[in-house]
């Protein structure tokens, strides 16, 4: 996703909201700690931090993973073409005609339009004509769209306008000014795709950090959960929580944003207003499945608190963040009894 903005101001803050807590020189159980962070894929820092039996299996793991975030990172990069590849900048690209994808692309755009349909309609991944406007600007560090450009790209934002044909196994845009944007949930998705490599990669547990997307997989070897710290705006610590087995995926303001005339400008647009969303802060959502969380984090961002609490409720998840205003919410119940462990928060 190399159109994400990579100023170094975004990279940061991106490395502030979320923290894994970890001391890095642990051993325990015959089970050594270590680390493998990497600067290539997503436009992000993307860290994975595993016990494994040796330094060799840990590292013929983290190549493993590292390869496939590369395959992803290639797959869903809608700016840059790869040698012999349709990618979704060939889908965007080939706008009207039936493009032949991956799997991977089949299924990320399936679930996207399954999610625009329970966020009713706030997490839209045909959004793409609307959120290059912003890009653009973003990318620029000024200026703003016009009222007429807003306007005229809200007409090719139809989720309707995404053709996906399962048995020969390709994806159509019908409207050639539509355009995918998958950012909202890609990076959650693929860590789903990681976490399901795990139980084969000979690591005893682990935890992924895709730029504010964490995954764990498993408990510690002493049988303690990961500690994640989330993190605010002004470095504060909003809580940090325990978990293995559970995600924690944040969506905020500050992560990538630019400012003109002392107004912010960040990178998730409300469909309604064409305009990058205002209810909220920040919100991090916790819960089993990385995509989900990764889908339910912008769509909670941009959404109201009782649309916010009752998709929540509906998907039985957890979500806590700072409104507008400056006040934190939560919602749902803290997910106890996570699939690889127990889990708790710590206040
Ligand atoms: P991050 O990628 O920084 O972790 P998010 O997961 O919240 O943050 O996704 C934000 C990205 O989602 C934007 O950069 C853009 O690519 C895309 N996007 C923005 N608004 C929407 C929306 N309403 N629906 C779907 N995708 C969106
Ligand atoms: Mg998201």
């Amino acid at each position: 996703m190399k159109h994400l903005s990579r100023t170094a101001l975004s990279s940061f803050a991106l490395i502030l909201i979320l923290s894994v807590l970890f001391p890095l020189q642990s051993c325990s159980g015959g089970y050594a700690a270590f680390s493998d962070t990497r600067f290539d894929y997503f436009d992000t820092v993307c860290t994975l931090t595993a016990y494994a039996p040796s330094r060799s299996v840990f590292e013929s793991a983290a190549e493993d993973l590292f390869a496939a975030m590369e395959e992803y990172d290639r797959l869903f990069d809608i700016y840059n073409a790869y040698d012999g590849l349709n990618n979704l900048k060939t889908v965007n690209d080939r706008a009207g005609e039936p493009v032949e994808v991956s799997d991977g692309i089949i299924e990320l755009l399936a679930f996207s339009l399954e999610m625009y349909g329970e966020t009713g309609g706030a997490l839209n991944v045909m959004i793409g004509a609307l959120s290059a406007l912003w890009h653009r600007c973003r990318e620029e560090g000024v200026g703003l769209p016009t009222a007429e450009e807003l306007c005229e790209a809200s007409l090719h934002v139809s989720p309707d306008s995404l053709i996906i044909d399962q048995e020969s196994r390709t994806v159509q845009i019908t409207d050639p000014d539509a355009s995918v944007d998958v950012g909202a949930l890609a990076k959650g998705w693929v860590a789903r795709k990681l976490l399901e490599l795990l139980p084969e990669s000979g690591l005893y547990s682990a935890i992924i950090d895709l730029g504010g997307n964490v995954a764990t997989y498993g408990a510690k070897p002493d049988g303690s959960s990961w500690r994640v710290a989330i993190d605010t705006e002004s470095g504060d610590y909003l809580k940090v929580v325990e978990v293995s087995g559970l995600s924690v995926v944040t969506s905020g303001d500050y992560q990538r944003f630019y400012v003109v005339d002392g107004v912010k400008y960040h990178h998730i647009i409300d469909p309604e207003t064409r305009r990058p969303a205002e209810k909220n802060k920040q919100v991090s959502v916790i819960c089993s499945d990385p995509a989900l969380g990764d889908a339910l984090s912008t769509a909670l961002f941009i959404l109201d608190s009782a649309s916010g609490s009752a998709l929540v409720q509906k998907y039985g998840v957890y979500a806590l963040g700072i409104d507008a205003d400056g006040n934190v919410f939560e919602y749902g119940e803290y997910p106890e009894n996570a699939e690889n462990g127990e889990t708790s928060p710590e206040n």
